[in-house]
């Protein structure tokens, strides 16, 4: 198995070799700055105490706090966990909002909880790693299988425990605890904003693309909608139980509800059931990964036939993979850009709870497009300057900004 914090290293060594980083700052940005490992007891409704392990990474916070989700997945493990809070720090870097990397991850199969032990599990996460967290030290989200719900109640435990109300501790809280309009689209919405500079520069019409997403979860599934609406034929959507393809336009919404009744997007009427590897190599246009790291790989590269890849998943691609789709000269839209929107929202989210004063969501969704288009003319501009592929164009200008900061404070 690819161990996605080895794949981080790989990714931020090819950046440094580009643009010439010295050796000490790379030393520095190769780690996190702190790691912290918690045990967290559970009463289960049978009685029993079960302790689950979970772990919180800050790479670096020297542009502003550490920020970053909380995963609760059985496959969560301290490496990941690193993986993700470095690609943190490059995509808010990347996107250029005032923030370091943080991941948290809990190794806990959410679906096998009962609410009350969920909840338990959600509070007492937190109340563990507050030591290190704070709307000006760390400030997590939600991530794979955590939520809005689980937002509010971590949010609530953090605020009882400091003893005043505290929103700006974490964002992606249900809007009457101080979320934000837009959050709860925010990284398709980002995702989309980048898909379509990525086409404008291509020259491509959203009306000629067919497009595969894999992962049809929060990510995933409102990024289909947002493209069905926009002109774009989603022909293939999948699960974590498998997948589905229509040779005609798949209605989103409709595959949407279907999954809300039936916990699956499998067996929905008249399509046909593939693989999760066979929704990878369709011959489409446009492919989305929106599920989970290391998807697609040196088995798999090869057989992609889409010409672009917008990466809505945190690290779907493995650094071989990569090497095989760039020769074969698949434009892809590196993750640390094409879902930036999420982390852009949870700031405006942040900055509204710090001001105590709510935007509506037109004046996020205007932000928003700023920030995003911002971003990748930035990456595009050093993917043109530096003859490179986007990935580590983004990583370029992100690493540029980090560097330069930690210069700034005399880090270096
Ligand atoms: P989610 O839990 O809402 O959805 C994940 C989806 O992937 C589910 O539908 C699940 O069934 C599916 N899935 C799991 N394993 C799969 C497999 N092997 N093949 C196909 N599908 C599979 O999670 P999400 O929030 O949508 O996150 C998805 C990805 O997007 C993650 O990599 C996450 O880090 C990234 N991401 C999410 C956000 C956000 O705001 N939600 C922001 C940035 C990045």
């Amino acid at each position: 198995m690819n161990n996605p914090f080895e794949n981080a290293q790989k990714q931020l060594a090819k950046a440094a070799q580009l643009i010439n980083l010295d050796q000490n700052t790379l030393n520095i940005l190769n780690q996190p700055e702190r790691i912290l490992e918690v045990n967290i007891p559970v009463k289960m409704d049978s009685g029993e105490i079960k302790v689950f392990q979970g772990f919180r990474s800050q790479h670096n916070t020297v542009r502003g706090p550490a920020k970053g989700g909380i995963r609760f997945h059985p496959n969560v493990s301290r490496d990941e966990v690193k993986a993700l809070s470095m690609w943190m720090t490059w995509k808010c870097a990347a996107v250029d909002i005032p923030y370091g990397g943080g991941k948290g991850g809990v190794i806990v199969n959410p679906k096998e909880l009962s609410e009350k032990e969920l909840e338990q599990l959600s509070r007492g996460f937190i109340e563990a790693i507050r030591p290190i967290i704070g709307p000006h030290k760390d400030i997590p989200a939600p991530d794979v299988y955590t939520n809005p719900k689980i937002m509010a109640w971590m949010m609530d435990e953090f605020s009882k425990l400091e003893g005043f109300h505290n929103p700006g501790v974490i964002t992606g809280k249900p809007i009457e605890v101080g979320g934000s309009q837009g959050r709860g689209f925010a990284t398709a919405q980002g995702g989309f904003y980048v898909l379509k500079e990525a086409m404008l520069k291509l020259n491509k019409k959203p009306e000629d693309s067919t497009v595969a997403v894999q992962g049809f979860g929060n990510a995933g599934s409102l990024l289909a909608k947002i493209l069905s609406k926009e002109g774009y034929t989603v022909v293939a959507v999948s699960d974590s139980k498998g997948a589905i393809f229509s040779e005609q336009p798949l209605d989103i919404e409709k595959v949407a509800d279907y999954k809300q009744q039936n916990g699956s997007v499998q067996g929905f009427s008249n399509t046909k059931e593939i693989t999760n590897q066979e929704l990878l190599t369709l011959d489409v246009d446009i492919l989305v990964p929106a599920a989970l790291e290391n998807q697609i790989t040196n088995e798999n590269a090869e057989n992609i036939k889409a010409k672009i890849i917008l990466e809505l998943a945190n690290g779907p691609t493995t650094p071989e993979a990569d090497e095989i789709l760039n020769k074969k000269g698949v434009f892809i839209i590196p993750d640390i850009l094409a879902n930036a929107g999420g982390v852009a929202v949870s700031y405006f989210e942040w900055v509204q709870n710090l001001m105590n004063y709510y935007w509506g969501e037109e004046e996020i969704l205007n932000k928003l497009e700023l920030i995003m288009k911002k971003a990748f003319d930035a990456s595009y501009s050093a993917y043109k300057k530096y003859d490179t592929n986007m990935r580590m164009a983004t990583y370029i200008v992100a690493v540029n900004r980090v560097a330069s900061a930690m210069k700034h404070r005399g880090k270096i």
